[in-house]
């Protein structure tokens, strides 16, 4: 049995006990009756649709990391008001923002593990505080016409989610938001240090460790940079990040592929006052891409015109097909030869259900004759 007695932040028992609302409270009022009850796909073992009230969704959470935090969920709140009303933010806005997607998604990772009782058996091997600004990460922001307040968590009940809380889905009201992040996604085409191969040790004294290797910068930015094409956000917002070293089998460098201090092109294109190694935010248009410098730059919603615009439906699908595409992005290596049989078996899976999903939303969506 798993000890699901942690802090959704640090890992740690928590101490002085406190419970944290994966989805706040003040985002609970913002959107509808903070007592409503939704439902959040299925089971996919019992293929029953799986309800609750969006209000049990705690966690217990160290009372001192819950005080941390708070400070974020503060921050983010007239951030996230200001989305809906389509107003221009800044960069620094939307730094914020990526943080608390971060939390968000990880924190409904942790909290849907012990909703449903840890059904695919994971060990969470990392927390809120262990994958916050750790990895390239993204959020397009799309419109939709929908006149009720609600919200929505699209993603976060797959098995490809449950394997790597990746990519997910959030409606807000009138705003459909996707956000991801994972290994190296987009680093390589920001001009950033990327492998040339990501190894998954499925088995053998590396058991789930990542092998990363040959890492190279071509210094140069490419467009697009991120390689799954998305229906035509209004804010596109991406953000590389170099990664640190985690554990004794990594490289001794500090920084995987280079150190952002002795490299004038990587001093150019990190952030300041953060952890070194955090990417500017790269902002994709239609064809071209920008590295936004200045982070009190205002950034404004791109209209979306004529065949732009798409179904609520299809902008959902997305979320479904891109945690597939992110999925591919690992190269298996396994010793015993029915483990990489099982890991195949269960890729398959994922990608099945990934895509019955995605098809059920773009059906959903079409005109009915
Ligand atoms: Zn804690």
């Amino acid at each position: 049995m798993v000890d699901v007695k942690f802090c959704v932040f640090c890992g740690k028992p928590p101490e002085s006990k406190n419970k944290e609302h994966v989805l706040p409270q003040w985002l609970l009022r913002l959107t509808g009756d903070p007592n409503r009850v939704v439902s959040m796909g299925y089971n996919y073992k019992s293929r029953a649709e799986v309800s609750f009230r969006w209000k049990s969704l705690v966690t217990p959470a160290c009372e001192a990391c819950n005080t941390e935090y708070a400070s974020l969920e503060s921050e983010v709140r007239p951030i996230v008001e200001a989305l809906l009303e389509r107003e221009p933010l800044s960069v620094s806005n939307y730094c914020t923002l990526l943080d608390w997607l971060d939390k968000v998604r990880v924190g409904l990772w942790l909290n849907y593990h012990l909703l449903m009782g840890n059904p695919t058996g994971i060990n969470p091997s990392f927390y809120i505080n262990t994958r916050l600004r750790k990895k390239d990460r993204f959020v397009a922001i799309y419109p939709i016409q929908e006149k009720n307040a609600g919200l929505n968590a699209n993603g976060v009940e797959t098995l490809s989610f449950h394997g790597a809380p990746s990519a997910f889905g959030l409606r807000v009201n009138n705003i459909f938001l996707i956000n991801c992040s994972s290994d190296y996604i987009f680093s390589g085409r920001c001009g950033f240090p990327y492998p040339a191969s990501m190894k998954l040790h499925l088995d053998g004294e590396s058991l789930g460790y990542l092998q990363m290797e040959k890492f190279k910068a071509t210094r140069k930015i490419k467009t697009p940079l991120f390689s799954f094409q998305l229906h035509k956000p209004s804010v596109f917002l991406l953000q590389p990040i170099m990664q640190t070293a985690v554990s004794e089998i990594d490289q001794s460098s500090t920084f995987l592929g280079g150190d952002p201090a002795h490299d004038p092109y990587l001093l150019d294109s990190t952030m300041t006052g953060m952890q070194p190694g955090v990417g500017k935010i790269y902002r994709q248009f239609k064809d071209h891409v920008s590295r936004l410098d200045d982070e009190s730059t205002l950034i404004s919603f791109d209209t979306i015109t004529g065949s732009e615009c798409r179904p609520a439906g299809q902008l959902v699908s997305q979320v479904y097909e891109l945690q597939t595409f992110l999925q591919s992005g690992y190269t298996p290596l396994a010793e015993s030869l029915e483990v990489r049989k099982q890991w195949n078996q269960r890729q398959r899976l994922m990608k099945q259900l990934n895509r019955a999903i995605s098809k059920n939303y773009i059906n959903a969506s079409s005109p009915k004759h």
